[in-house]
């Protein structure tokens, strides 16, 4: 049984322009150089976008990057001032949610290595009492749909009602060629409950390779999915963090002219 959420429209909240609602930038920020050459790179083909880039990176195993902090606040901070993106990072605990609102962030994530936890979604939850920002929330990185609705509930009973989900894709035995198993009835099943919540498809967690990009992207949108999410470097190959799925703004701009707006008849 799921309690209703209690959401603001997100054509208000998510900027009001078409469908898919972009999300693009770098893994992580690594340095103000990187970070603007990508931002001036996206700029080029897009100006309505959500510029993400993590600065808390919750990595697997411990001696590699785990992200530049709060440094890299006012870094992003200056990619909106200069391309006028809005900017958005992950946060997983209450600290990193204090230095967002008081940096100005414009859109926080959870990502999906703490969605899995209720006290760390709890604590982020207390965090945002009272504030009104728009939050999303990353599945979990297991194939559990109530664990994901439990981390959507605790922070629209705190009060956040622009909320979104991203899903991007789920950690199996068996992950076939993605990197995490799209597993998209997972997905479909969460727009069934909640019509109303936006969500968006990270296709880069998904596909783990630049090849299938295209082929998950398209699978979203003609699933009728509310936007994308695509991991952009100016140079992927030396990337601090994912190098192995992240675009070129060329690249971008390639995969995403190649889609097919959903028919509305299909
Ligand atoms: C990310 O978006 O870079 C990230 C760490 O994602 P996830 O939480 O989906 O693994
Ligand atoms: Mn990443």
């Amino acid at each position: 049984m799921t309690d209703k959420l209690d959401l603001e429209n997100e054509q208000k909240w998510l900027g009001g322009h078409d469908r898919p609602f972009y999300f693009f930038g770098p893994c992580s920020a690594e340095t103000p150089e990187q970070l603007r050459s990508t931002a001036s790179g996206i700029h080029k083909n897009f100006k309505n976008v959500f510029f993400r880039a993590g600065i808390w990176k919750p990595r697997t195993r411990p001696n590699t990057f785990e992200g530049i902090g709060i440094e890299a606040l006012e870094w992003l901070k200056e990619i909106k001032r200069e391309f006028g993106f809005q900017i958005t990072t992950e946060v997983a605990n209450a600290s990193h949610v204090e230095a967002c609102l008081k940096a100005g962030v414009d859109v926080l994530w959870i990502g999906a290595r703490t969605t899995v936890n209720p006290f760390s979604v709890q604590a982020i939850a207390d965090a945002l009492e009272g504030v009104d920002i728009p939050v999303l929330v990353k599945n979990p990185i297991n194939p559990d749909l109530a664990l994901w609705i439990g981390a959507l509930e605790r922070i629209n009973k705190a009060g956040i009602r622009k909320l979104g989900a991203i899903h991007r894709g789920f950690h199996m035995t068996e992950n076939g060629p993605y990197r995490n198993y799209p597993n998209w009835n997972i997905a479909i099943q969460l727009k069934a409950t909640y019509p109303e919540l936006p969500i968006i498809c990270d296709a880069s967690h998904i596909s783990g390779k630049p090849e299938l990009i295209p082929h998950v992207a398209q699978k979203a949108i003609d699933l009728d999915m509310d936007g994308l999410m695509i991991e952009t470097h100016i140079n992927p190959e030396v990337a601090l963090s994912d190098k192995q799925q992240q675009l070129s703004p060329d690249q971008l701009n390639e995969i995403v002219n190649g889609l097919t707006p959903k028919s509305k008849y299909s």
